[in-house]
């Protein structure tokens, strides 16, 4: 109000409005800088966009001593740091890409407390003259950015960051805050055991982010399905488009240029001056594109991102929701749209199978998986999906696809029992297995000649199947993977039975399916005529 003065205010509310320029805090900021500023522990979950930053800079300005900022993030460091000078912050960093008189500089700003705030590479604490350094200085706090790094369960682990569970053994009175915008429950309760901060207070903010309209189409041509997206709804918008390999990025890339529309590649496979280039194009530029692979984006602050469009299927849903959530940070309405494919869910199977590490690790990397495959074959609204992924109730949006056009529906327990017998027959009486292609040929009855040299057109399911398209017997391929009623295995995506799969064959169970878009149109244009 207009009388109220300058020394009325809290020391949070004057830095928060002198130093940043804000009038008031946002969502929860106010209890957390309150509770840090008061010497205690905190663990911060809040969506991309949702302000984490101040929670620990204003505690760390109002607070005595230097602030240390845990981030796994080298290549932002000069970024932040620059504008936090701008705004008249005292702030250094020490990571790998200094020399060693850059890092001499600024370890004797530390220990003069010349800084207010002192960023660090997680590495950087597993050497013993860096520990040494902090020692003798006097930190007002740790705050550790991209929490989510510490949890193997997670989906951006960094070994690095187990050392960050020493911290409050060496420097017990010193206050520590962790933040993501990432975290299930499970997710979330291993950086608080690994941090030890279960006793802190935790923070969980909604991780709905309403401006988001979520999509997931059927994957048919990428290239220019992306296109059509990009010429219909988006002209002239800055976008992120992933894709998963260096070579689809290179290819997308040029592929967009050829078609008149601005786009630059990112991936960790460029060299660093080219990546720098296009990273702050995108940055300073209006309008502009990056294709990437998901080396691009953590950190990045662009409020004016209108969409993110996966071209292949994400690993997990918390790697989907972060990827997505670099979109409309501003709070204007933005797309995230995925398009996906049984041949993403072949190949992403065949990545784990020959992925390194142990049974356990493979089986969480399916689990990841299958969830992101349910979210993509969900009936149910996305946005109420994704938010239950991270354990928090909501209604139906009215802003995704599913809501939009709600998808049809239809019994698909014939055609999955069809689908199915044909894999059993194949395993049982031949000991052959088979990818989706020779499968749904046999079941449409095409004498292909892979279908004659295996003389598979005398299995009493040949044919059977020709009341379904192409197109939809690969849907129920997808649908029934995701559903774990079939898997895939091998170098060539050969289908075989799961447990489940019995309960199908068994008449046990009904198998309800998503119509393909196709299927829908083609009954629709049925019922007119
Ligand atoms: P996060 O780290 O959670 O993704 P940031 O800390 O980068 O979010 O903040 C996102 C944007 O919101 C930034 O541009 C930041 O300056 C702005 N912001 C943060 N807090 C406030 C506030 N209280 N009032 C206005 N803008 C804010
Ligand atoms: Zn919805």
């Amino acid at each position: 109000t207009s009388t109220e003065t300058d020394t009325d205010l809290s020391d949070a509310l004057r830095i928060l409005r002198r130093v940043f320029g804000y009038d008031t805090f946002r969502g929860e900021q106010q209890d957390i800088i309150e509770h840090v500023v008061s010497g205690g522990d905190a663990l911060v979950l809040m969506p991309t966009g949702g302000g984490k930053s101040l929670c620990y800079q204003i505690p760390a300005l109002v607070r005595e001593g230097v602030g240390v900022v845990i981030s796994p993030l080298i290549a932002l460091m000069q970024d932040q740091v620059d504008a936090l000078r701008a705004l008249g912050v005292r702030a250094g960093f020490l990571n790998s890409t200094q020399d060693a008189q850059q890092r001499r500089e600024v370890e004797s700003a530390f220990l003069a407390g010349e800084l207010d705030l002192l960023y660090l590479a997680p590495e950087r604490l597993k050497v013993e003259s860096t520990v040494q350094l902090l020692d003798r200085g006097t930190i007002s706090l740790f705050a550790i950015d991209e929490a989510h790094c510490v949890a193997q369960w997670g989906h951006d682990f960094r070994p690095d960051y187990l050392a960050l569970s020493g911290l409050h053994e060496r420097w017990p009175d010193v206050p520590r805050i962790a933040l993501t915008a990432t975290a299930t429950e499970a997710t979330h309760s291993e950086i608080a055991s690994r941090l030890a901060l279960q006793q802190g207070r935790h923070f969980v903010a909604s991780f709905d982010r309403p401006n988001i309209q979520y999509r997931i189409v059927g994957k048919n041509e990428p290239r220019k399905q992306l296109l059509d997206l990009l010429r219909n709804e988006h002209a002239g918008d800055a976008g992120i488009v992933y894709c998963l390999s260096r070579a689809s990025v290179e290819k997308t890339a040029e592929f967009l240029v050829q078609n008149g529309i601005e786009a630059v590649p990112y991936h960790a496979g460029l060299d660093s001056h080219t990546r720098a280039r296009n990273q702050s194009r995108f940055l300073r530029e209006d309008g502009l594109i990056v294709v990437a692979t998901i080396a691009f984006g953590m950190g990045i602050d662009k409020p004016d991102v209108r969409f993110v469009a996966h071209l292949d299927l994400p690993k997990s849903v918390e790697g989907y929701y972060q990827e997505t959530g670099r979109a409309g940070r501003d709070g204007m309405p933005s797309t995230a749209w995925l398009a996906y494919g049984l041949q993403d869910v072949v190949q992403q199977r065949k990545m784990i199978d020959t992925s390194e590490g142990d049974a356990a690790h493979r089986r969480k990397l399916a689990i990841h998986l299958d969830a992101m495959l349910a979210l993509c074959e969900t009936v149910r609204c996305r946005r109420v999906q994704l938010l239950a992924y991270f354990g928090q109730e909501s209604g139906p949006c009215g802003n995704c696809d599913t809501c939009l056009s709600p998808p049809q529906t239809w019994d698909g327990t014939i055609a999955a029992q069809k689908l199915l017998s044909t894999v059993f027959r194949l395993k049982r009486d031949r000991g052959q297995k088979f990818g989706a292609g020779q499968v749904i040929d046999i079941l449409l009855g095409k004498r292909t000649p892979k279908v004659a040299q295996f003389d598979h057109d005398s299995l009493p399911v040949f044919g059977v199947g020709t009341d379904l398209r192409d197109t939809e017997w690969r849907g129920v391929v997808r649908q029934l993977l995701a559903q774990g009623l079939l898997a895939v295995e091998g170098d060539y995506g050969a289908l075989v039975l799961t447990e489940a799969s019995g309960e199908v064959l068994g008449r046990k169970r009904d198998v309800l399916l998503r119509k393909e878009p196709e299927r829908a149109a083609r009954s629709t244009r049925a019922a007119k005529t």
